[in-house]
């Protein structure tokens, strides 16, 4: 793992500020501090160089270096698969080291102080900081909250104890979301309830737009479907958030509360396979060359740039690599949109067909 809460402000920040100090400066101390080795090494390092450390920082300060504006983050998961996780370590550029521990983007650092799947500590520690944490930055972190809320019960996906009860993640939810300045509801699970909250949904899983308007808590969300979401839809979210600020980000949200510079062009209107389907060219098995509307895919009823942008730094996407698109991003995946597999129903398809083009550029 390549982070890992050492002290208030987590090894993540420390190690970003020696780094800079390296890069910039060439600084022997420094040169000490970023060799090659585990979270341990460097949080021993960490502790032994301390004074170290802080002759970096007064050294920085003297030569006007400019201040890197910290973004804090803390990240909570509740029905979820850890797959929004691996989205955002599979992002491309920035990559994930940069995202963690260097520049978001110019001048501004993402400093994620919470995220249990990534995350080398654990216990009560970490919940600690976590507390400690979000009470010093009030009003001024994003929450980004990944997979849905259980309300049908206590025991469902819980996080840490309270007077010796353990906690529903919901309730650490709304608290943490009422106190922040920006909710990412990351994923489909978060988003619209998604997998956890398909039928009969035992646990009573809720989306966190649900779980705000529920708990009456009016912090503005954005939400970044998909199962996963692309990592570029979250990352650059945040830049442009912290680049461009939150009122740019919400002038360009859809009526479901997504970016439409991801989320506005309908994938037919884009796929590489449209002319296929225009001229009723249609793959009748797997691996058929042809348009794959026949075998389920609900291209025209999805809203995402994955034609034009594709997954894993640009190699392929779903329909590219011969599967139909099942719609990942929309509400009401997976039930709405099942059988994968099937064509979809054209009078299910003029109920889906609400959006349009909304302008993506
Ligand atoms: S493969 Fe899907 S998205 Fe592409 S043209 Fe056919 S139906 Fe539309
Ligand atoms: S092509 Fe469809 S199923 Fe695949 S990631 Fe994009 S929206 Fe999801």
């Amino acid at each position: 793992m390549f982070f890992a809460i050492i002290k208030r402000g987590g090894a993540g920040d420390l190690l970003y500020q020696v780094q800079a100090a390296f890069k910039t400066y060439g600084n022997c101390l420094t040169s000490q501090l970023v060799s090659p080795g585990s979270a341990s090494k460097l949080r021993r390092k960490c502790s032994e160089e301390e004074t170290s450390v802080l002759m970096i920082e007064r050294h920085l300060k003297e030569q006007g270096m400019p201040e890197i504006v910290e973004i804090p983050a803390v990240w909570l998961q509740g029905s979820a698969c850890s797959g929004c996780v691996v989205t955002l370590l599979n992002s491309f550029s920035p990559g994930a080291s940069s995202i963690v521990l260097r520049e978001l983007a110019a001048g501004k650092h993402l400093s994620i102080r919470f995220l249990a799947t990534a995350m080398a500590g654990s216990g009560a520690k970490v919940l600690d900081v976590l507390h400690d944490e979000t009470v010093k930055d009030k009003g001024k972190y994003v929450l980004v909250m990944d997979g849905s809320l259980p309300v049908a019960g206590d025991m469902f996906a819980t996080l840490g104890e309270q007077d010796g009860q353990e906690r529903p993640v919901r309730d650490v939810a709304a608290e943490l979301a009422r106190d922040s300045a920006l909710v990412v509801a990351m994923g489909t699970c978060s988003a619209y309830g998604g997998i956890p909250a398909g039928a009969p949904n035992p646990t009573g899983a809720i989306s966190m737009p649900e779980l705000l308007a529920r708990e009456g808590i009016s912090t503005p969300i954005v939400n970044i479907p998909g199962c996963p979401p692309h990592p570029d839809w979250f990352v650059g979210t945040l830049v442009a958030t912290a680049m461009h600020g939150l009122e740019h980000v919400a002038s360009r949200l859809d009526e479901i509360s997504r970016p439409l510079d991801y989320y506005g062009k309908q994938i037919h209107e884009t796929c590489p396979r449209r002319a296929d389907f225009d001229a009723a060219r249609f793959a009748r098995k797997f691996g058929d060359a042809g348009c794959l509307y026949e075998l389920g895919c609900k291209g025209p009823v999805t809203y995402a740039d994955c034609p034009t942008r594709m997954w894993n730094s640009g190699t392929n996407w779903c329909v590219g690599a011969g599967s139909p698109c099942h719609g990942c991003v929309e509400p009401g995946f997976p039930d709405d949109l099942s059988p994968l597999y099937r064509k979809i129903e054209e009078e299910r398809l003029a109920r889906f067909q609400v959006l349009g083009d909304q302008g993506a550029e």
